[in-house]
Formats: C-alpha cells, structure tokens, sequence
C-alpha cells in the first residue's frame, strides 16, 4: 500500500542543471522516511516533484497510485525552511490560507483550523500577529497550516535547519507525536545525521556521485 511512487524520475531545468536522478523511490503509507544528503543533491527538487509543483523531465510520479491528475484529491502539506507566515495576518488567518487558495467554503474550516493549532500547540496564540512569535513557535503556525486540510502527506523540506539546537529537539519530539497520532506519510527532507536517524523509520542517503557533484547521484536502500 504505497504512498508515494517514483520511477525512474529525473529532472534537468531550463538552465541545463541535472537536478536529479534517475530516482526509483517507494513510500509505504504511514511510513516516516528521512531523506539526508549533502546540499544541492537534489532533494528539495524531488519534494517538488511530489508534491507536483515541478514537473518530472522524464519518469512518473505516484501519489496514492494515481499520477499528477488525480492529485488534487488527496491534498499534501508542504512545510518550507522559512514560515513564510503573512505578516499582516494572524495566525488563524496564516493558518487559514490553504482553504482560501482552494475557494474552497466549507463550514467546518474554523473547527479544523483550531483543531490544527491545538496539534502543535499554540491554542493560545490564534490571535496573535507573527511578530508576536519566537521562531519555533512560526515554525508551528507553518506545520499547522500544513495539517489544517488534514492532508494524507506532509512533506518537510529542512523545516527545523534554521531554530536553535534545544527548539529543534522540542520541534522534533513533537513532530514524532503528532506522527503517531495521526499516521500521516512524512517525507522529511534533511542534513542533519541525527535528525533523520532520530525522527524517521528509513533513512534514503542521496549521494552525490564523486567529481560529479550536482549532476548525479546514487540512491541507497529506497524500497521499503
Ligand atoms: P538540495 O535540496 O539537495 O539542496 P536542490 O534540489 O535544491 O538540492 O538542487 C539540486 C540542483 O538543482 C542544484 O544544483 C541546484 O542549484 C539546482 N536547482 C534547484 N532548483 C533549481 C531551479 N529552479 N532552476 C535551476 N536549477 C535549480
Ligand atoms: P518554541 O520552542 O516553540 O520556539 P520558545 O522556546 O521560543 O518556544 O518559548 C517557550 C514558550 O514561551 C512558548 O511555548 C510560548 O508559550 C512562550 N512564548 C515564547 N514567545 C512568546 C511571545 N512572544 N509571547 C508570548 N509567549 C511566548
């Protein structure tokens, strides 16, 4: 029962930079799986690739065994490095934003946005402005814009790199929580050994091939 499922995908952009591949990768659903590497080889590219923000240059691209068109039923959360909160907004209104983008009126979207903040615990603070917020505190207002539409899949591409040593424990603890409790699939993007030892079921090590580096790459232990 596979989440996510990538064959033979690459990806070369307009500037003529091989990106990626080719990448075979299999994501069981449930599964929390790491993918470390040094930058640069690849991985926010094949997050996109996923999340259909980016399209393959050949290959295909799976997720919950429907291709790019069905996608748009079974939504994905995306959490970048940076919040990128909106500043003149509060965080109910941050957190909010994903329902506003699809037009999509629905009349549970305050009770889920709740729901959302109480998971990453900031209850408390949905009337509160970004500034008011330390940065691990913006970094939940992200995760949980990224839970509200209660997607099937959180994608996280390097989402702690820029905290503090003892707030990125604090996120990551909390993040294997709200793991548990939900069994979301989470594709956890990294380059930190520790965090993906400590955080995820399978670790998937992106090399860049030696006097190649940013061109090609060789993938270890991708099948669950
Ligand atoms: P990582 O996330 O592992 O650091 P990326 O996927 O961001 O790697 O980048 C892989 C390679 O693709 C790098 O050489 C990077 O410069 C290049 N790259 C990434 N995004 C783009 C883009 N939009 N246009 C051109 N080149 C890109
Ligand atoms: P986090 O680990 O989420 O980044 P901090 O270590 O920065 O949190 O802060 C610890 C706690 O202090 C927070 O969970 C929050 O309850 C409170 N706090 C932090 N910043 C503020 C603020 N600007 N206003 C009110 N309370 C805050």
């Amino acid at each position: 029962d596979l989440a996510v499922r990538l064959r033979g995908v690459t990806k070369t952009y307009e500037t003529g930079v091989t990106a990626l591949g080719p990448l075979d990768l299999a994501v069981k659903r449930g599964e929390f799986v790491a993918l470390l590497g040094p930058s640069g080889c690849g991985k926010s590219t094949a997050l996109r690739l996923i999340a259909g923000l980016s399209a393959p240059s050949s290959g295909t691209v799976e997720v919950n065994s429907h291709g790019a068109a069905r996608r748009g039923s079974h939504p994905i959360g995306f959490v970048f490095q940076e919040p990128t909160l909106m500043p003149w907004a509060s965080v109910r209104d941050n957190v909010r934003l994903p329902f506003k983008l699809a037009h999509a009126a629905r009349n549970d979207a305050d009770a889920r946005i709740d729901e959302a903040l109480d998971q990453v615990g900031l209850a408390e603070f949905a009337s509160a402005y970004p500034r008011e917020l330390s940065g691990g505190m913006k970094m939940r207002v992200s995760l949980a814009r990224a839970l509200v539409t209660d997607p099937d899949i959180l994608l996280m591409d390097e989402p702690f790199a820029a905290l503090d040593e003892i707030t990125r424990f604090r996120l990551n603890n909390d993040l294997l929580s709200l793991w548990r409790n939900l069994h979301k699939t989470v594709i956890f993007v990294t380059h930190s050994v520790f965090e993906s030892v400590y955080l995820s079921q399978r670790v998937i090590v992106m090399t860049a091939r030696p006097g190649r580096i940013g061109t090609e790459f060789r993938i270890t232990a991708a099948e669950p």
